[in-house]
């Protein structure tokens, strides 16, 4: 057990994917449950979390496996968090603290809260910690050391319910914020959704060229396309679901984006140097500080080998 952790007596995780089994994978290793409770509608996905060992009960109930549960996690793409939710809330035990693992918060507030009894309590996450990976074999304990997880809990949520899940992620070895869900939502739109959408479109783009055939394109794949490609190789479900659920905040997002990439092509037109020079040595340092911060590794193949990952720092209760 993880010093100053009291363990969860039956944690039930909803959807065994890459971040449910690499919570699974966590708990196990640092004795965060008593019993761990796998749900997942895949029979192919039980069959791989029995075989792994990742859970003490394995079921397709998602009703019969969170009854008596004190944590339960949604670990699904966030437009099945509503469904699953109505399905779950009149099963839940009182004082069970719900919460979730979604890459858009307000969505999942509007949608899983109304479901919930009012003895439960409800502090949403979105660890931002991720691969380009799904499914339950692509999970790891260290996914989330040294990773943020941000708290996004619905004005009302007792402190102590919040102070709980605080203390879940750190045991985890994530460090935590706290914030509005509308915040979340801004914030994740230009750091991580509307990248993700820029890489879709130029792999989109590269793929439906005529004079350049797709085979040039990945003989010649330089740094710069190579590592869109890895972004662009993305659960095609889990980004459908955050691009239509934080739908303002990235359009609002990819408007500046727009206008700042009008931007650089008249500065390429008009051959200002300068200007081109100016902006790229600003975005190096954001480069650098990522790095600066242990979020990022300085290898040159960062991204494909995964980066040694710190300790688990000791957990304040
Ligand atoms: P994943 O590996 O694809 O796993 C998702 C799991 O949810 C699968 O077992 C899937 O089962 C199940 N599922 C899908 N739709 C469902 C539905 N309608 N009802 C019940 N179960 C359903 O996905 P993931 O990467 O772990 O992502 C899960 C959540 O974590 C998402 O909300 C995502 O936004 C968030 N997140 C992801 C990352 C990342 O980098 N991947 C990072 C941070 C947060 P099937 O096999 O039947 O589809």
């Amino acid at each position: 057990m993880t010093d100053g952790f009291t363990p969860f007596r039956r944690l039930a995780i909803i959807g065994l994917g890459l971040i449910g089994s690499s919570i699974a994978r966590a708990c196990r290793q640092h004795g965060l449950a008593e019993t761990i409770v796998a749900i997942d509608r895949d029979a192919e996905v039980r069959a791989r979390v029995t075989a792994l060992g990742l859970a003490d009960v394995v079921t397709g109930d998602a009703a019969k496996g969170v009854a008596g549960a004190d944590h339960v996690i949604f670990c699904v793409p966030v437009m099945a968090n509503a469904a699953l939710a109505a399905t779950i809330g009149p099963h839940l035990a009182p004082g069970c603290i719900v919460s979730d693992v979604g890459s858009v918060k307000g969505s999942v507030v509007k949608d899983v809260a109304p479901h919930l009894p009012e003895s439960v309590h409800f502090v949403p996450a979105h660890p931002v910690a991720g691969t380009e990976h799904s499914g339950p074999d692509a999970g790891f304990a260290a996914l989330f050391v040294n990773r943020w997880s941000i708290l996004t809990p619905p004005e009302g949520t007792p402190e102590a319910a919040t102070q709980r899940i605080r203390a879940f992620w750190e045991a985890m070895g994530a460090n935590v914020e706290i914030m509005t869900p509308e915040h979340h939502d801004l914030v994740l739109a230009i750091t991580s959704h509307v990248p993700h959408l820029i890489a879709y479109n130029i792999v989109g783009t590269a793929a439906d060229m005529e004079k350049v055939t797709q085979s040039e394109v990945i003989k010649f794949s330089a740094g710069g396309f190579r590592d869109f490609t890895r972004i662009a190789a993305s659960d095609p479900t889990m980004w459908r679901d955050v691009f239509l659920t934080n739908k303002e905040a990235v359009l609002e997002m990819l408007g500046r984006f727009n206008e700042d990439l009008l931007a650089l092509q008249r500065m390429i037109r008009w051959g200002d140097g300068d200007g081109l020079h100016e902006l790229f040595t600003r975005t190096r340092a954001i480069r650098r500080g990522i790095i600066a911060q242990g979020q990022e590794t300085a290898a040159p193949d960062f991204g494909r080998t995964p980066a040694p990952v710190p300790p688990v720092k000791a957990n304040p209760q």
